[in-house]
């Protein structure tokens, strides 16, 4: 619901999702965070006699780079969100989004796109996509690069940026990129991208959002003993879902890292069969 735009996925058939699991007899607490509003160990005290965790991977990646704080820099999390969550694009909507001139969308992926083609419909003049890879290594689906070509987007491969530049008042004006070549191959099996030497350019842009992936969010693993995290900070689980911790189960981006919807109903499936079986062996 906050990410993915309504042109894309619309929010009736999320909703009627919801609906057809309260039907079912699923209860839903909203504004409920857990390991803050309350801890694993908590629901087990309260009697559940298992936890799921599916909380996802919506902790957004930054560069690092200087000026990466200033005013307009947003990460495509925050600004899907103000846009899809909180109806930034309507008057009156919940949050303000600043109505920017150009925009410069880093990374290459799904997200990308969304908040590529998000911005457009927002009326930013011009906005670019840069990836530091070429299109042979973009992650997006092809049919998602191809609407945001229509749409007008303009793919700037093999660019990375290095540098936010940005004026007195604490606002981006433009971003300082590099050219890359490819080299050999990294670990993941694709061209490691290399700096060009002195191929320094400069984007006027008065938008920048970073969407170069995501990864869990550190809160339920770090109030909940003994759940085992791998050097990403994703669950490590079995593959019927199990965690390391007795009767705690998990699965989607939770446990794979950001991935896709399919797999991460697939995973819950796969988990609520083990902790049917876990449960009517415990009695
Ligand atoms: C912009 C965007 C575009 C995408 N496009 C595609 C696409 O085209 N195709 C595709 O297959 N996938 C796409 N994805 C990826 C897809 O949305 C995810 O892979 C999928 O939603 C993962 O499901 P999940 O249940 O693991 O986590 P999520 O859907 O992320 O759900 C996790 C939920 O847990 C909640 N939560 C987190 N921490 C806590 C906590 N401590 N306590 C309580 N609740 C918590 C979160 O608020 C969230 O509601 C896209 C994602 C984004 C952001």
């Amino acid at each position: 619901m906050y990410g993915i735009p309504e042109f894309r996925l619309p929010k009736t058939i999320v909703q009627q999702e919801i609906e057809g699991l309260k039907e079912m007899g699923v209860e839903i607490e909203c504004n409920t965070v857990i390991g803050r509003s309350q801890t694993v160990d908590e629901l087990f005290e309260e009697g559940y006699e298992a936890v799921f965790i599916g909380s996802g991977a919506g902790l957004p990646n930054f560069m690092n780079l200087s000026g990466e704080n200033l005013k307009g820099v947003y990460s495509a999390n925050e600004f899907l969100t103000r846009c899809n969550l909180m109806k930034a694009y309507q008057k009156g909507g919940d949050t303000p989004l600043q109505r920017a001139k150009r925009a410069v969308i880093v990374g290459g992926g799904n997200v990308a796109m969304d908040a590529a083609r998000c911005a457009k419909r927002l009326g930013v003049g011009h906005v670019y996509i840069v990836y530091r890879r070429s299109m042979e290594e973009l992650p997006a689906r092809k049919e998602e690069v191809e609407h945001a070509m229509e749409e007008g987007i303009e793919f700037l491969l093999l660019r990375n940026p290095i540098r936010v530049l940005g004026n007195e008042e604490g606002w981006i004006r433009g971003v300082e990129c590099v050219e890359m070549e490819l080299g050999e191959p990294d670990e993941s099996g694709r061209c490691r991208p290399v700096e060009k030497n002195g191929s320094n350019f400069v984007l006027e842009a008065d938008c920048m959002i970073m969407a170069i992936g995501t990864s869990p969010n550190p809160l339920i693993r770090s109030t909940t003993e003994g759940l085992e995290t791998n050097r990403k900070g994703c669950l490590v689980c079995d593959e019927q879902g199990r965690t390391t911790r007795e009767g705690v189960f998990a699965g989607g981006d939770a446990v794979s890292g950001a991935a896709t919807v399919i797999l991460a109903m697939g995973a819950g499936k796969t988990a609520a069969k083990a902790i049917d079986e876990y449960i009517k062996n415990k009695q």
